[in-house]
């Protein structure tokens, strides 16, 4: 079966083009230093802004390899990765022996999970399935309407914690309607380890960018980073250029990113879980501004979710978040301290 590596190719492409660093003069360019792997299923590029090449490379070195380590641990693609194990454990019965980390991640989601009335759910693997946006070749149709039906009458007899961490640190996951698929919240959890990996061995001036994941620190110099947002229904174009000169981390969720069109329907990999369907809350495109990747990309998910209203509601919740809307009109609305220089409705 396929798994986020195999898939790469295709995320890398729209993925990699979400947000991006735009180019710089020449002189900037020869203290810049880059590189880009497959990882999570995406194209995952760090770059360094004034150090030797040879501190950038060995710390670079240590940064991916931490994500590395994190997908070997949350992706539930891979066969021996710990939310595989999960996964395929049976329902009801309490997994013991978690790693620490996993279970506090799991905490995290849960949490937003809560804070967001259910629109941003980690139990959403079994649903995913069905909808198989991970598949290769990727689904031409939407799944049976009876399967979906299925799934929501086991959701709905569902407790509460469908799934649940014992005081023991245990987690137990309720029946066949819950899974977890971390792909909404470890993404940006990954980049957040390889940036304190990079602070903590000496890089203050980095960006690392993971499809629509990126966190930055420090800057280039006296210059800021500049970072562009892609127009949702034009690959070339630029909605938003966004300078950013101090610690932040920006994450992008879209229904242009991973979708297929079918009886010009487009379903994309966001889902709704009251509908078990593609996210429909009139929006295209949810830009999250942040102090970490973690809390940017599950909220920039939610926030899709949960449209307009309900969305910039819960950002409020979170005093040192941003964030930009854009609308299936294509007009854009952004809060008060979002940072752009320059933004222009596609
Ligand atoms: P990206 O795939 O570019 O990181 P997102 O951060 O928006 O985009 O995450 C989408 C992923 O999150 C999906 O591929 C799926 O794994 C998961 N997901 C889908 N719908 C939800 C949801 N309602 N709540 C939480 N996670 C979700
Ligand atoms: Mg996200």
């Amino acid at each position: 079966m396929n798994n986020w590596r195999a898939w790469a190719g295709l995320l890398a492409i729209s993925g990699l083009c979400v947000l991006w660093l735009l180019g710089s003069p020449r002189q900037e360019q020869e203290a810049t230093l880059s590189e880009t792997r497959l990882l999570m299923g995406t194209l995952v590029s760090i770059t360094t802004w004034g150090h030797t090449e040879d501190e950038s490379t060995r710390v670079m070195e240590l940064a991916f390899a931490e994500i590395d380590r994190v997908e070997a641990m949350m992706s539930r693609f891979l066969p021996a990765s710990a939310v595989t194990h999960l996964n395929n454990a049976p329902r009801g019965e309490k997994i013991s022996a978690l790693p620490t980390e996993l279970l506090q991640l799991i905490r995290q989601g849960l949490e937003i999970g809560q804070m967001s009335k259910g629109a941003f759910d980690i139990g959403l693997a079994p649903l995913s399935d069905l909808w198989g946006f991970s598949r290769e070749p990727p689904p031409e149709a939407p799944p049976p309407a009876s399967d979906l039906q299925h799934w929501l009458t086991l959701r709905a007899n569902l407790p509460d914690a469908a799934i649940e961490i014992t005081p023991d640190h245990q987690l137990r996951l309720a029946n066949a309607a819950v899974g977890l698929d971390l792909g909404g919240i470890a993404k940006g959890y990954a980049v957040d380890r390889a940036m304190e990996t990079l602070l903590a061995n000496g890089v203050t001036n980095a960006l690392i960018n993971a499809g629509g994941d990126m966190r930055l620190a420090g800057s280039k110099g006296d210059k800021p980073w500049h970072i562009g947002l892609r127009d949702p229904r034009q690959p070339n174009g630029v909605v938003a250029v966004m300078d950013i000169h101090k610690a932040r981390a920006i994450s992008t969720s879209g229904d242009y990113e991973r979708f297929f069109l079918a009886n010009g329907v487009r379903y994309h990999h966001i889902l709704d879980p009251k509908t078990a369907a593609p996210a429909r809350s009139g929006l295209i495109s949810v830009t999250v501004q942040a102090t970490d990747s973690m809390t940017a990309d599950a909220l920039s998910t939610s926030l899709f979710v949960l449209g307009e209203q309900e969305g910039l509601k819960l950002l409020q919740r979170f005093p040192d978040c941003e964030a930009l809307l854009i609308r299936e009109d294509g007009s854009m609305v952004q809060t008060s301290g979002f940072i752009a220089t320059r933004s222009r409705s596609p």
